[in-house]
């Protein structure tokens, strides 16, 4: 089946895959050759692919998945190959958005903190592999 991860600004992914797991506001599953078509709301976290028995990671920040006719897709604002992932500004902009959800004294918006907190969490476990 084919695969593609489409941001506003790239093409992060388009080639022929074996197994798709990704992670949808119900929850995480995964889609093989033949399955019925679907549509799922994506929630922040990490799409893998299986290529030959190789496993590729990626971030997928929202959006939607959807599969028809041995064609999946995902449309999102934010996608990232592990291997582009600068672990370091992950780690700081985990340990920045971690410290503002603890500052009781901040006015802070905590949804918006959360999303960070997801974002960088994301991306460091779509780097395991590296
Ligand atoms: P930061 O606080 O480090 O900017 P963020 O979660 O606020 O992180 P986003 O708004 O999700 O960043 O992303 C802005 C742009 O920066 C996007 O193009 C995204 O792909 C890229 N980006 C963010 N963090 C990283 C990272 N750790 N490695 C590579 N690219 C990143």
């Amino acid at each position: 089946m084919h695969f593609k991860i489409i941001t506003h600004e790239k093409v992060v992914f388009d080639e022929d895959v074996d197994e798709i797991y990704t992670k949808s506001t119900d929850g995480e599953f995964g889609v093989l050759k033949g399955h019925v078509p679907v549509m799922a709301a994506l929630d922040i976290g990490v799409t893998k692919v299986v290529q030959n028995g190789e496993e590729k990671f990626f971030t997928t920040m929202g959006g939607v998945f959807q599969f028809k006719d041995e064609e999946a897709i995902i449309l999102t604002t934010t996608a990232e190959r592990g291997e582009d992932i600068d672990i370091t500004r992950a780690k700081e902009a985990l340990k920045r958005a971690k410290a503002r959800l603890e500052d009781k004294d901040a006015e802070i918006d905590a949804k918006r903190a959360e999303a960070a907190v997801a974002r960088a969490m994301a991306r460091l476990k779509a780097t395991l592999n590296k």
